[in-house]
C-alpha cells in the first residue's frame, strides 16, 4: 500500500554526496502520534512544526542533520495549569536500506544488532520518510512529566488550592488519608474539565 503523498517523503535519487538543504513547515496532522496526543488532551501544538534538514548520501547510507521546532501547550503535572513549552530538537539521522535477502537467519540477526548500535533507520523503496523520524525526535524531547516550572508548588493536597497563587495555610504534614483521597478526586475532576 502506498502512503499518502507528503513533503516529508524524500526521493533518494535527488540525493548525492553534497549536502542538500530542505525546509518544511508541517501541520501537526502530518504526525499521527502528535495528533493523537492532541486528541487525548495531553497537549496542543500551537504552531506548525518547522523542519530544517541537510541530507546527503555516504555510500549506502543516507544521512541527515537538522532541527525541528514547534510550540506545545502542555498541562503542568503539579498545578494543572496550561503552559507553553518550546519544543526544539537537533538531530542526526542515518537511513539504511532494509533488505530482505538470502542471508541465513543468524547472519540477519547479527546485522540487525549492528544496525541498532548506530541507530540506522531502515527504509525500503526509493524514498526516505522524514515524517516518522522527525516525529520520534520530537516525542523524545517531550517531558514525561510536564512542569510549568521546576519550582512549581502544585496544588495543596488538603484543600486543592494552587499554592503558586495562595498559601492556604493547610498543614504540610500528617494529611488525613481521607482528605488526601478527596483532594485526589478533585484533581481528577479538574483534569477532565480541562481536556
Ligand atoms: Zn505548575
Ligand atoms: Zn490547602
Amino acid at each position: 500500500m502506498r502512503k499518502s503523498p507528503s513533503d516529508l517523503l524524500i526521493p533518494i535519487q535527488i540525493l548525492g554526496e553534497g549536502k542538500k538543504s530542505f525546509s518544511f513547515q508541517e501541520s501537526v496532522v502530518a504526525f499521527p502520534v502528535l495528533a493523537e496526543m492532541e486528541e487525548r488532551g495531553e497537549g496542543v501544538f500551537v504552531s506548525p512544526v518547522e523542519i530544517h534538514i541537510d541530507l546527503w548520501r555516504a555510500d549506502d547510507i543516507y544521512c541527515g542533520e537538522g532541527t525541528a521546532a514547534t510550540q506545545a501547550e502542555l498541562i503542568c503535572g503539579r498545578c494543572l495549569e496550561k503552559f507553553l513549552f518550546p519544543l526544539k530538537v537537533e538531530f542526526t539521522l542515518a537511513f539504511s536500506r532494509f533488505s530482505v535477502d538470502k542471508e541465513d537467519q543468524s547472519g540477519a540477526e547479527e546485522r540487525e544488532l549492528a544496525e541498532e548500535d548506530v541507530s540506522l533507520i531502515p527504509f525500503a523503496g526509493d524514498e526516505l520518510d522524514l515524517r516518522e523520524a522527525v516525529q520520534d525526535q520530537l516525542l523524545m524531547a517531550l517531558p514525561v512529566r510536564p512542569l510549568c516550572r521546576e519550582e512549581c508548588l502544585g496544588l495543596c493536597p488538603v484543600c486543592g488550592a494552587d499554592r503558586n497563587r495562595e498559601s492556604c495555610g493547610c498543614p504540610e504534614t500528617a494529611v488525613n488519608p481521607k482528605w488526601a483521597a478527596l483532594a485526589g478526586l478533585r484533581i481528577e475532576d479538574q483534569e477532565n474539565k480541562e481536556s
